[in-house]
């Protein structure tokens, strides 16, 4: 209405003054993150059908799980996973595997000068490392097992890998359930960052000094279920022997 005033009810001055008013709204929303991402530019990405069909899969079994974990039944451990403690191969089977006897070795594994033991059993050396990982178990007591909980409270490691083709280089992300609403993919024409939610509570950073120079205009980003792939175009034809200069970090998020 103020506005409707000021313009004395010029229908065209009014829109002259929202669109100014819009446009530098959204200068100043654009202008910490230019600054911010230091002339990087965000690289195109889509989404692959099979990827949304994986995610709303995810979504739905994540769903089932926090309903029966509500409902009170279980421990929140997983069928199928391994005891904890050293040298005991059981696995969760149900509630009650954890009566089940626990051989193990209650110390540390220690590697010196080619020969393997327990710090627990420390009369017995070995050289070969099969024999080491079977020796069995100097204890017997209960196993314990990761609950679900304490299994997401560990961050997941995300590998990744490079190949090339034509004059273009990709770098395969094996990250299961990436959420895409949630990755960003920067790059200029040296630099490449990237940010990967996966699993729903992982988080993968990478930030490569590429090896050699890209065209991050022509690059690109594609989600497909099992990996993401982010497709950088090279600025000349060189053969990279490696990706450059990589940090990377894993973290819950
Ligand atoms: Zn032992
Ligand atoms: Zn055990």
């Amino acid at each position: 209405m103020a506005l409707l005033a000021a313009h004395g009810g010029s229908t065209e001055a009014l829109l002259a003054t929202i669109t100014a008013f819009i446009e530098q709204q959204a200068a100043a929303a654009d202008a910490p993150e230019a600054v911010d991402v230091d002339q990087m530019t965000q690289l195109p990405t889509t989404v692959a059908k099979s990827a949304d069909k994986a995610m709303a899969k995810a979504v739905a079994a994540r769903a089932a799980q926090a309903e029966a974990a509500a409902g009170g039944e279980g421990s929140g451990v997983d069928v199928g996973t391994l005891c904890k403690h050293s040298g005991c191969d059981n696995k969760y089977a149900a509630e009650a595997s954890m009566g089940a006897a626990c051989v193990h070795h209650p110390g540390v594994p220690v590697f010196h000068e080619g020969l393997k033991y327990w710090s627990c059993c420390p009369a017995k050396k070995m050289t070969e490392f099969a024999d080491f990982m079977s020796y069995a178990g100097c204890t017997t007591g209960g196993c314990e097992f990761a609950t679900q909980e304490e299994i997401a409270a560990t961050p997941k490691p995300c590998r990744y890998d490079f190949y090339q083709y034509g004059d273009c280089l990709a770098i395969s992300i094996y990250a299961k359930v990436a959420d895409p609403m949630r990755c960003t993919f920067a790059a200029s024409g040296k630099q490449l960052k990237v940010m990967v939610t996966f699993g729903f509570s992982n988080k993968f950073e990478l930030d490569v000094q590429l090896e050699h120079a890209i065209r991050p205009q022509e690059s690109k980003v594609e989600f497909m279920a099992p990996k993401i792939e982010i497709v950088l175009k090279k600025a000349s034809g060189d053969t990279w022997a490696e990706l450059g200069k990589v940090a990377e970090k894993s973290s819950l998020c």
